[in-house]
């Protein structure tokens, strides 16, 4: 397995590896496995970047799941409302669901907390986040995170879904640029 590679011409090595990767998510599965038990969970899956990590994941959960993907984008309200989040491609009904939001990274948790309030909105039984990657040092909008995978630097990652300009997303472990 590769220690570097080079992306759009930046440098990056490896930060976390295959199997360090693989046991955390077999670890993640284990515990939604518990804590689910007797219920079938939506999982809500972000694209682009938590493609490969919801394929990984699911396969370590135990339990019979619904797995849908969306793929939010971010757009000017008023001046009153600032950004918002549009919220593509969500087909089921959240009514007294009990879902799971799949996230690759959380960084300053903008994304991830205006998509927490839509999916309330559609009054789920039960709203729960897992996030491979969270960002502490950049957090600016609180979200509370159920299941995190790694806490890491402040450092621009790639690869195992995630992108450098839609580059990089294929490498089977995670990059962090070289400065
Ligand atoms: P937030 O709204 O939390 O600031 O940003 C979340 C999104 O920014 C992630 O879903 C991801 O698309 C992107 N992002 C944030 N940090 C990184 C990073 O280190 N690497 C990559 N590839 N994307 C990142």
């Amino acid at each position: 397995m590769k220690e570097e590679v080079t992306v759009n011409g930046k440098d990056f090595s490896v930060y976390l590896t295959k199997e360090e990767i693989i046991g955390r998510v077999w670890d993640l599965g284990q515990q939604i496995t518990n804590d689910y038990r007797g219920k079938t969970p939506i999982i809500l899956s972000v694209l682009n970047g938590a493609f490969i990590f919801t394929a990984d994941l699911v396969r370590h959960i135990e339990l019979p799941l619904n797995i849908e993907f969306v793929r939010l984008s971010s757009y000017e309200g008023t001046s009153s409302t600032g950004k918002l989040t549009e919220v593509l491609g969500l087909k089921t009904d959240l009514e007294n669901q009990d879902v799971i939001i799949v996230e690759d990274i959380v960084d300053t948790g903008f994304t991830l907390s205006n998509f927490v309030k839509t999916v309330k909105s559609k009054n789920p039984n039960s709203v729960k986040i897992v996030s491979l990657l969270r960002k502490p040092e950049a957090i600016s909008f609180p979200v509370e995170i159920d299941y995190v995978g790694f806490d890491i630097p402040n450092d621009f990652v790639l690869g195992y879904g995630l992108d450098y300009d839609e580059v990089g997303r294929e490498l089977p472990q995670i990059y962090k640029l070289v400065e």
